[in-house]
């Protein structure tokens, strides 16, 4: 599901994206036959006959960053968050469900929401990174306390590792990460 500000209500399809980003076509019948919109710097086309989506191109750049942080550490993430803002509004978020809602509602950046960690975000974020789709990972953990699904968060990590995929576990990182982001140091 996806989190944004406006509105506050997650939506699962692309189809429920509000109307105003959304430009229809019509075939030769002058029937409506597809949905052209473009979201989060993708434009996607939408065939009404089949409810097909497809992903045309990417109409901005910016990276995709996974933002992740156990229970402790929300906080820290949110202020995080707050503090990078103008930098953070240039890229794509997402992030584990619980992480991702209060992100959206405390700074009003847009994110897509995966299922909480606990429930299979965390390798749901791992999936993105085995297809090549994230550029860098934030994951602010606690190391103080036992997490029930810490197989997930260590398959996370081994991942970044495997593809060398750029990866803060905390915030004198992150604060590192994001000002080589600024500058220009990454360069895929
Ligand atoms: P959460 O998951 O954002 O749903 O709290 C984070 C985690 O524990 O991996």
């Amino acid at each position: 599901s996806w989190y944004s500000p406006e509105p506050r209500a997650p939506f699962r399809r692309s189809h429920d994206i509000p109307e105003g980003t959304c430009r229809p076509c019509s075939d030769t019948s002058g029937q409506r036959s597809c949905r052209v919109l473009t979201f989060y710097g993708k434009l996607y086309i939408i065939d009404l006959n089949t409810n097909e989506e497809k992903i045309l191109m990417k109409t901005k750049k910016g990276k995709t960053i996974a933002l992740i942080a156990h229970d402790n550490k929300k906080q820290e993430i949110i202020e995080w968050c707050l503090a990078n803002k103008k930098i953070l509004e240039h890229h794509f978020l997402c992030g584990t469900g619980t992480t991702a809602r209060m992100i959206a509602d405390k700074t009003g950046l847009p994110i897509r929401g995966y299922n909480s960690g606990p429930l299979g975000g965390d390798q749901q974020i791992g999936a993105m990174l085995a297809n090549g789709e994230l550029g860098l990972i934030i994951f602010l953990r606690d190391p103080l306390t036992a997490q029930p699904h810490e197989p997930d968060v260590s398959a996370l990590l081994r991942l970044c590792d495997v593809q060398k995929i750029p990866l803060a576990t905390n915030a004198s990182s992150a604060k590192i990460m994001l000002e080589s982001l600024k500058n220009g140091v990454f360069s895929k």
